[in-house]
């Protein structure tokens, strides 16, 4: 790349990586909580044939480049709005998953959890046959979401919690939920430790992570940006570089 990046300088950096495309296929928890059976139903019946997809999804080479870049004494911690784990997957273990991770399920009435993919099993065992009924060769478009026909879920069996019978639900912030304190205390402390961040691959528009660069600029910590397309911390970014995460990444 033509351009030389002033923040090869920082000592440490913390990272905020965003991408809220997978959160809007999300219910609202409120419709869930109300125990709208029919809510619960769609969601889980679209999340039984969509979940292969997600299980197989393999980390790319930004999620590995930001893993590797964990031996660095520049980086700090990585923060992302992306629940599909990918990160995790890749062998981050200093990230903080704001949203959750869309690769566990959750109870909604105690605190059992259980990898997504064991739910899966559960889900498999109780709804003999529904995947071969409308997972076919081309159904399946290349997000990952299915369209059922209005009603096919109806006799889609749901298991409950394990534990006490409760209601399970992925392990996602859902719309209306409240991100836990103790995410939010962690990174807002990271955020205080750190000489500055960087921010890929995010429009900020999703508050959750905006949050942090306002906390940044605050502090009078250096801002840098990669995202192709402008961002809602533009006009206080140290720098903003209209690139590829990869293409940047390569050169740190
Ligand atoms: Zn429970």
């Amino acid at each position: 790349m033509a351009q030389k990046f002033e923040y090869r300088t920082i000592e440490r950096c913390r990272v905020v990586h965003h991408n809220n495309t997978q959160a809007n296929l999300l219910p609202r928890l409120h419709e869930v909580k109300k125990l709208q059976t029919k809510v619960r139903i769609r969601y889980w019946s679209h999340s039984f044939l969509k979940w292969p997809r997600l299980y197989h999804a393999a980390p790319n080479i930004n999620h590995r480049m930001l893993a590797e870049w964990e031996t660095s004494d520049r980086f700090l911690w990585l923060i992302t709005q992306n629940v599909d784990g990918l990160h995790v997957k890749a062998g981050s273990n200093k990230v903080t998953e704001l949203h959750g991770n869309a690769r566990y399920g959750k109870c909604t009435d105690c605190d059992y959890t259980e990898s997504r993919q064991t739910f899966q099993e559960k889900l498999d065992r109780v709804n003999p046959g529904f995947a071969d009924r409308f997972v076919i060769p081309g159904y399946i478009p290349t997000d990952g979401n299915i369209h059922l026909p209005l009603e096919t879920e109806k006799n889609f069996n749901i298991p409950g919690c394990p534990c006490c019978g409760g209601i399970m639900l992925t392990a996602v912030t859902l719309f209306g939920d409240k991100i836990p304190n103790y995410k939010l205390e962690h990174s807002q402390q990271k955020v205080k430790e750190c000489d500055g961040i960087l921010t890929l691959g995010t429009s900020l528009e999703v508050y959750s992570g905006y949050q942090y660069v306002l906390q940044a600029n605050q502090q009078n910590k250096p801002i840098f940006i990669v995202n192709i397309g402008s961002t809602r911390a533009d006009g206080i970014a140290t720098m903003k570089l209209d690139y590829k995460i990869s293409d940047v990444l390569r050169e740190m």
